[in-house]
């Protein structure tokens, strides 16, 4: 291909300069995109192509107008795409184009989705384990920041489980984009890991960003020299490299929002309950387990009117507390709230007036807020002392601590600058800076000059077609302006012998001529030059306006967290009026008691059974049994869900509920997302249970939905038995249990703190009706078996199944039937040996082992204990069963499997018959 030259040639150069992916350069009113560029962009956002010849070769083109980019920008970056953008500025000989930002998933401005955009760095010191979970002495250093708001937290994560918590943290801040430090970056189990539990883009940022000088000397620039003393996070040499390495990238990328992070936050693991991202999905906290919103506890509980209020509550539930200071603060405003009704509808309807502050901060330090913008920022700030009246009207409102969320704002700097922005910009201004009608007569005695001679001179043209018709005595005649002829007087055709001689003819249209007199061609010159000046000045004003509000970027957003506070907490308090929800007592002690607790969710669209729920410190296991369907899930996810709301602060699904704070939550359920990634059900579920075996304290609480069903019964009855051993004896932590074998529920008799409770239900007619009723103690009967029965299943055999069944309860050994081959050989019984899980024979050959009938004794081995012997084929069968890995061998590969080896099998019988 020959070089390009020209304006394609200036666009492959600065196209180099930079490492995004798409390049939008400025060609006079349009940003245009050429060769491979265009290609992805008119693929992407469905934009016409068209071919720009430069030196012999031809190129792709594509482009947008000007003020459009912002869309396609947004559109682009929301694919995950890093778009430069470059900006043709004039100079002495024409003009010249540089790259003037890059706009990445993390640090794009012109956001249209509520949430919070999180940009994130994590740098590690120190040796990583394994990327999945526990092993390592490394500390993971973690930033994250919203450019849309100027929120910046920092926190660290070490200890053995450094890497799964760093990861945790990453999951659930879900960043549009992550810097991952230079040793996270050669870390491919880690990455992947990023990959697939956030939607995050991965980007590259120089290494000498997270250099430890560097990036502490650029925290200490952004945030004061004394902040990282004051945060705590002076020693926290990885949370600072995280840190520095944001701030220059953010820098770097040219947001241009640097001001707006006015505030460095230390994020304390330990104020908060520990939710893993397994938790989070299974609890279906933000989205259901299918992926949509609606459904999820979030979805529910939400009727926040402000975008931040939303964002804030989502945080709250995402984060739930441990101290009970906050909470209790938090309830107690939620409970005035949900007293003071009327009060509460006010405030939310002077709430729904309010605009996104905190977002409003960050456009003002980007230089990228307008005069609406501005006129938001008024408006918003005005509310306050309404909002501040209202509470302060309210006794039961003035007394909660719903006051002192208002306290917090610097309110007489929120009055200050609403003020000056009135009396600056006009009610209603437009949506462009570069046009005048922004500011107020009366706010700049030089621009009112301006605007008044401007005014006049309009006033002038504005009175010449009167004066013109009276001069000379013609009816139909007007002044107008269009971009060619400038003004002109028009006259209708019939009259236009009558033009005085001064008329100088410009234009003869159909009907009409049209004249330009020489007065009028000053007035014309005057008035241009009076609209550049009051455009110019008007622009000049409110830039200095808006670097202003921008200087306050600290009181709009705290005053935009105040709102947003006072927006959940009203959401809270309306969401338990409307269903009837309660204040939970909470206690420092390990109790969980709920009298007749609901599903948040669930309740919303059924009829639901409330059920009880006691568990303290005599009582802190619970096996929970009952037929599938039956409501078990439900009553678990009810506990888990009831204990944090109670840490958001929320009121409760319960007529009354007393709920001992926990340090975590740790769940467990069917992983289908899991086996739908070809990942073996098993080795998941038991990844998630040692993770919870690790994590789990005697203050956690523990929700296990079946374990060990992934593998063969008689293995995962010992695991599901020692795990509950070891949660009940060990660990101590509060534990519902899930679980199919009810062989378990002896478990409630042996060991002190574990109780048998059921659902019930209910069986007559031949039918199963659902109680949804929890009582206490087992399940007595075997729904399966029952569900057999009904389904038609021959009678010998429902029989048997009782029969064995009956003595598998009873740990009794259980004898093979028609185990006697009727071949004149000798009578053997084949017996089901419930120590080793294995059958075994019982026969008269003395060589044969004994096997008691309490299963106490471990079994000779089975394979061949028939004496039959086997074929050699029988046997390499036997041989490759024996060496394959069920849990690494992908399911369809092992049905595969399974499948031949039944067709040898066949083959092998049919050769023997
Ligand atoms: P299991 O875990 O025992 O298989 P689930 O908890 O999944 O059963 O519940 C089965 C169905 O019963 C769900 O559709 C659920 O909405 C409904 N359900 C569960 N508990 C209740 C209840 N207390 N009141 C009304 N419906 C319930």
């Amino acid at each position: 291909m020959t070089e390009a030259t020209g304006i394609v040639g200036e666009f492959l150069a600065l196209k180099e300069e930079t490492d995004a992916d798409i390049l939008a350069m400025q060609c006079g009113d349009f940003y245009e995109f050429f060769a491979e560029d265009a290609e992805i962009v008119a693929d992407e956002l469905d934009l016409k192509i068209s071919q720009k010849s430069s030196h012999g070769s031809s190129y792709p083109m594509a482009g947008v107008p000007l003020d459009d980019l912002t869309p396609y920008l947004s559109a682009l970056v929301e694919r995950g795409y890093r778009v430069a953008v470059a900006d043709q500025y004039e100079t002495d000989d024409g003009h010249a184009r540089e790259i003037s930002r890059v706009v990445t998933p993390g640090t794009h401005l012109a956001t249209t989705d509520d949430d919070a955009q999180y940009l994130a760095a994590v740098v590690r010191d120190g040796e990583g384990g394994d990327a999945k979970r526990t092993g390592t002495d490394a500390t993971y250093g973690i930033a994250v920041a919203d450019v849309t708001t100027g929120q910046f937290l920092v926190t660290e994560q070490s200890g053995a489980d450094a890497t799964a918590a760093a990861l945790t943290e990453l999951y659930k801040f879900d960043p549009a984009e992550v810097l991952p430090g230079p040793e996270v970056r050669s870390d491919d189990a880690f990455l992947d890991e990023v990959r697939e539990r956030t939607d995050a883009s991965l980007s590259l940022h120089t290494t000498e960003a997270f250099a430890p000088g560097r990036a502490r000397h650029r925290v200490r620039e952004q945030f004061g020299a004394e902040t990282l003393e004051s945060v705590g996070i002076a020693d926290a040499d990885a949370a600072v490299r995280a840190a520095g390495a944001v701030i220059s990238y953010v820098d770097e990328t040219g947001a241009g929002v640097l001001a707006s992070m006015t505030r460095l936050q230390s994020f304390d693991e330990s104020a908060y309950v520990d939710l893993d991202a397994t938790t989070q999905r299974n609890l279906e906290l933000t989205e259901t387990m299918q992926g949509d919103r609606e459904g999820s506890l979030f979805a529910t509980v939400d009727h926040t009117v402000t975008s931040a209020g939303g964002r804030l509550l989502r945080e709250w539930l995402q984060r739930p507390r441990r101290s009970r200071g906050e909470l209790t603060r938090r309830q107690s405003a939620v409970a005035a709230l949900a007293e003071a009704a009327m009060a509460r509808d006010q405030l939310r309807e002077t709430l729904g007036d309010a605009y996104d502050l905190e977002r409003l901060a960050s456009k003002a330090a980007s230089g990228s807020a307008d005069a609406r913008d501005l006129r938001a920022v008024q408006e918003t700030l005005a509310l306050l002392p309404a909002v501040g009246d209202l509470i302060a009207e309210t006794e039961r409102l003035a007394e909660s601590p719903l006051a002192d969320v208002l306290d917090r704002p610097d309110r007489e700097a929120a009055a200050e600058l609403a003020t000056d922005l009135d009396e600056a910009l006009v009610e209603d201004p437009p949506g462009t800076v570069t046009q005048g009608g922004l500011i107020r007569q009366g706010f700049d005695p030089d621009l009112d000059e301006i605007i008044e001679a401007h005014e006049s001179a309009l006033a002038w043209i504005e009175e010449l077609p009167e004066r013109e018709k009276r001069k000379t005595g013609i009816t139909h005649l007007s002044v107008d302006r269009n971009r060619t002829d400038g003004y002109y007087i028009q006259v209708g055709n019939s009259e236009t012998d009558q033009v005085p001689d001064e008329y100088e003819q410009i234009k003869s249209l159909k009907n009409s001529e049209r004249y330009v007199v020489p007065e009028l061609e000053d007035r014309e010159r005057e008035i241009l030059r009076l609209e550049e000046r009051r455009h110019e000045m008007e622009r000049e004003i409110f830039e200095r306006l808006r670097d202003r509000v921008a200087a306050r970027a600290e009181v709009l957003q705290e005053t935009g967290r105040a709102l947003a506070e006072c927006d959940a907490l009203a959401s809270l308090a309306a969401h338990a009026v409307r269903n009837d929800w309660t204040r939970p007592e909470l206690t420092d002690g390990r109790a969980l008691a709920v009298e007749q607790g609901r599903h948040p969710v669930v309740e919303q669209t059924t009829q639901f059974v409330p059920n009880d729920l006691r568990m303290d410190d005599e009582r802190q296991f619970l096996i929970v049994t009952g037929p599938n369907m039956s409501g078990k899930s439900t009553y678990m996810r009810q506990a888990a869900l009831i204990t944090l709301l109670a840490q958001v602060g929320s009121f409760v699904p319960a007529r009354s509920a007393r709920v001992g704070l926990v340090d975590g939550i740790y769940t467990r359920v069917g992983a289908l997302d899991e086996l739908a990634q070809g990942r073996s059900t098993f080795m998941v579920e038991m990844q998630e249970l040692s993770n919870i075996l690790h994590s789990a304290s005697d203050d956690s609480l523990v929700i296990l939905d079946e374990v060990g069903r992934g593998t063969a019964t008689y293995d995962g009855i010992s695991i599901a038995w020692a795990a509950t051993e070891y949660l009940a004896n060990r660990i101590q932590a509060k534990t519902l249990f899930a679980t199919h074998y009810h062989e378990l529920t002896a478990l409630g008799e042996e060991l002190p703190t574990v109780e048998n409770v059921h659902v019930a239900a209910d069986e007559s007619d031949g039918d199963v009706t659902f109680l949804r009723t929890v009582r206490d103690g087992p399940t007595n009967r075997s729904y399966g078996i029952h569900v057999a029965d009904l389904a038609g299943v021959p009678e010998p055999v429902v029989d048997r199944s009782r029969d064995v069944l009956t003595r598998l309860r009873e740990e009794k050994a259980i004898e093979v039937q028609g185990s006697d081959r009727g071949d004149g050989g000798e009578t053997e019984q084949v017996v089901f040996d419930l120590g080793s899980g294995e059958l075994v024979t019982e026969g008269t050959n003395s060589t044969q082992q004994q096997v008691a009938t309490d299963g106490s004794q471990t079994a000779a081995p089975a394979n061949d204990s028939d004496g039959r012997s086997l074929d050699s084929e029988t046997e390499a069968i036997l041989d490759e069963l024996d060496d394959i890995d069920v849990n690494e061998t992908p399911p369809v590969e092992l049905m595969a499997k399974v499948q031949n080896w039944q067709e040898q099998l066949e083959d092998s019988d049919a050769d023997a018959n």
